[in-house]
Order: structure tokens, then C-alpha cells, then sequence
């Protein structure tokens, strides 16, 4: 039987165990506290109970330091990293200063905003409601969030009643809006349908496309000037080292931390207030914060391609300690010295949301599945206005 790998980085300890059990267990068989670590699994970071398959690259993150004590206080370090060692109390704390900061030096939100988070489910984007739900007053912004249903099962579902149980004390106001009610049809049955008409289309292309449609009309239709999105600096740098890679030059000018609205009018700016924490550090804090879903992984399987180059980085970045934020400053410096991008956008034909074709990729894809008519009818309901 082909055996599971789990690997402690930075420790030297590697070992092959037998799948078919949660990966909670197998590391404590190994000697290993669970507390001390944060669990990757085929570069996903997953919780304890996910269960390990033949194959599977199981990679633990340490997030203890051992001996040293917090710099501030001297108790029990939770973060170590390029020398700041900090306990529970004084991570939090520099977590969201170091957030806050990011957003009053960039200028990502501003005072008397209408912030939408565009809520996954996932720990990045719970974090982010949480925060910016904890500091609305001093930023002194208004917050809903905007809940994206595909339509997943065994995922979406679960990812949702976790936004749910967590919303109920935060209070945030909500919107969802699902494939179901603006399509016809939940990503699920989307992909069967693909199937029977022979299109070639992977689960993932259709579901970015719909989701990024439906995130800008849903900003509009709770009425706010941003959409604010959990993507983290690991997500940022691999995005950039993967339109390296695919050549496409545009994109990465696109990779702004706040994007301009004044591209098209309907089309919503988007904010990544996280875009300079590392995925290590909003892990940790919504671990910190209880804010760590029961259940993480899509059922699809996600692009190869980025799974690559997220394995490529991690790498360097365990040898090299830093070189993340380096890469990020090198995206930086390029959009300063190239502007940002200069694509021009115009109105979809069919539907008048912004595209850079002539017919915006959501129509294309629904006119291939025969579900066009589905979202003309659900926008003229809702009386979503044209380009
Ligand atoms: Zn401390
Ligand atoms: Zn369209």
C-alpha cells in the first residue's frame, strides 16, 4: 500500500505512515504536539482531522519556539519568525496593527466606506470579517458580508454553516447569493451538464469566473464602494510568480493591493487588506481567534500549475527565511516603475458587466451550457443595471 509522508519543516523529522486516518492521529503517534504546528497537506493547509490518503504530503509548520519566550512579556512564544518571538496575547496584537497599518498607509479602505468582504468560508476570509468587524468604528466604515454559494457539496455547505455559527456572534450583516438561484444550477450540476455537452472545462475555470461575476454584482447590490477579499501575501507572490510563468504580463499589473473603479463604472474596486501578512500569519491567527474552519479543502482539486509554484515558494522560503516579502517588493516595484495595467475595459454585449472581449466570460460560458437565458432573467428580476 502506498504510504503518507508528514514532514516537520525546520525540525528534520520525516516520516512514511499508513493513510487512512486522520493526520491529528499520526502526529501524535509521532511524539508530536499538535498544538505546536500548523498542518499542510499537498500545500493546503487543512485541519487535524483531515484524513490522510495514499500519497498525501503531509508538511507541519512549526509555530512554537520551543525555549524562547515573548520579547514583550517572556511567556510561552507562539511566533517565531525572522527573529520577533511573541506569545498569544502580543501576536494578536501585532497581527492587527500590522493590518491596520496596512490599511491606513495604502489607503485600502477609507473613513465612510460600505466595505463587502467577500466571505469563503476559509480562515482567511473569516479573519477578515472578523477584524475589520472589531476595528468598524475606528475605521469608521460600514460592513456586510457577501457569501458566494457554488453550490459544492460536501464543501460549500459546510464552509457556509461555518460562516454561519461564527457570524452569530459577530452580528455582521449578510447577503448570499448562490449559482442556484442565478443560474439554474449549483457548480455541481454545472459540471455534469459540461460533461454531457462534451466542453472541455475544468470545475475550477467556470467556478473563478462565476465567482469573480458575482462577487462585483453583489458588491453593487448590497451598495458598497469596496469589495474586500482575504488574499493573503502568499497568495499575492504566487499569483505573480505563476503569470510569470503563463506570460501574462497584464495580469500581474492587475495585482494591486486596491484596484481602481474608475476602469468602469460598474465595475466595484476590490481591497486585499492581508496582502502584506503571510499565510503562516492569518493561519495562526485565526487559530489563535477560534476562527479556524472545521473543514477547508474543495472536493475539486485545484490548479496544478499554482500548486507547483505555492510548493516552489515554500520551499525557498524555508531555506531563505524572508524571501517572500522579497518577491512581493519586486511586485511592487515593477507596477511602480510599469503604472498599473492597461487593459481597456469595456461593457459585455449581452449582459453590460465590464469585459475586456466583446462578450464578458460568464455569459460565454453560460451561452455554451445553454443557462444564458438563467441569469439574464435573474438580473432583469432584481433590476441589476446594464453598462
Ligand atoms: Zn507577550
Ligand atoms: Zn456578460
Amino acid at each position: 500500500m502506498e504510504l503518507a509522508r508528514i514532514e516537520v519543516v525546520g525540525r528534520g523529522i520525516s516520516r512514511d505512515v499508513p493513510p487512512g486516518r486522520s493526520l491529528g492521529e499520526a502526529v501524535k503517534e509521532l511524539g508530536l504536539r499538535t498544538v505546536e504546528y500548523i498542518p499542510v497537506v499537498n500545500g493546503r493547509v487543512v485541519t487535524w482531522d483531515y484524513v490522510l490518503r495514499p500519497g498525501d504530503e503531509a508538511r507541519l509548520l512549526p509555530v512554537v519556539s520551543g525555549g524562547a519566550g515573548c520579547e514583550v512579556c517572556g511567556e510561552e512564544a507562539v511566533y517565531n519568525y525572522l527573529g520577533i518571538s511573541l506569545c498569544r496575547e502580543h501576536y494578536i496584537e501585532y497581527f492587527e496593527e500590522k493590518v491596520l497599518e496596512t490599511i491606513r498607509e495604502h489607503r485600502l479602505i477609507r473613513p465612510g466606506e460600505h466595505v463587502a468582504v467577500a466571505v469563503s468560508g476559509g480562515k482567511d476570509s473569516l479573519s477578515l470579517l472578523y477584524l475589520l468587524n472589531k476595528y468598524r468604528d475606528l475605521l469608521g466604515i460600514e460592513l456586510t458580508a457577501l457569501v458566494i454559494d457554488e453550490g459544492i457539496k460536501g464543501y460549500r455547505d459546510l464552509t457556509i454553516e461555518d460562516f454561519m455559527r461564527i457570524n452569530e456572534d459577530l452580528g455582521v450583516k449578510y447577503r448570499v447569493i448562490s449559482y442556484e438561484e442565478v443560474f439554474g444550477h449549483g457548480l455541481d450540476e454545472i459540471i455534469m451538464i459540461a460533461r454531457e455537452r462534451g466542453l472541455p472545462k475544468y470545475p475550477c475555470s467556470y467556478c473563478g469566473v462565476f465567482r469573480r461575476y458575482l462577487l462585483n454584482v453583489g458588491a453593487r447590490i448590497i451598495g458598497a464602494d469596496v469589495l474586500a477579499t482575504g488574499h493573503n501575501l502568499d497568495d499575492m507572490v504566487q499569483t505573480y510568480l505563476l503569470n510569470i510563468v503563463t506570460n501574462s504580463l497584464d495580469r500581474i499589473l492587475h495585482l494591486l493591493p486596491r484596484t481602481s473603479g474608475a476602469d468602469h463604472p460598474l465595475l466595484v474596486p476590490r481591497v486585499k487588506p492581508f496582502y502584506r501578512s503571510l499565510e503562516m500569519e492569518t493561519t495562526l491567527y485565526s487559530v489563535l481567534m477560534g476562527l479556524y474552519p472545521s473543514f477547508i479543502e474543495c472536493v475539486y482539486a485545484p490548479e496544478a500549475l499554482r500548486n507547483d509554484v505555492r510548493n516552489y515558494i515554500n520551499e525557498l522560503e524555508e531555506r531563505r527565511p524572508g524571501i517572500k516579502y522579497k518577491i512581493m517588493n519586486s511586485l511592487e516595484e515593477l507596477i511602480e516603475k510599469l503604472g498599473p495595467g492597461t487593459v481597456r475595459i469595456g461593457s459585455c454585449r449581452i449582459c453590460g458587466e465590464p469585459t475586456s472581449g466583446e462578450v464578458c466570460r460568464t455569459c460565454r460560458y453560460l451561452d455554451s451550457l445553454g443557462l444564458l437565458e438563467n441569469l439574464l432573467r435573474w438580473r432583469s428580476r432584481l433590476g441589476i443595471v446594464e453598462g
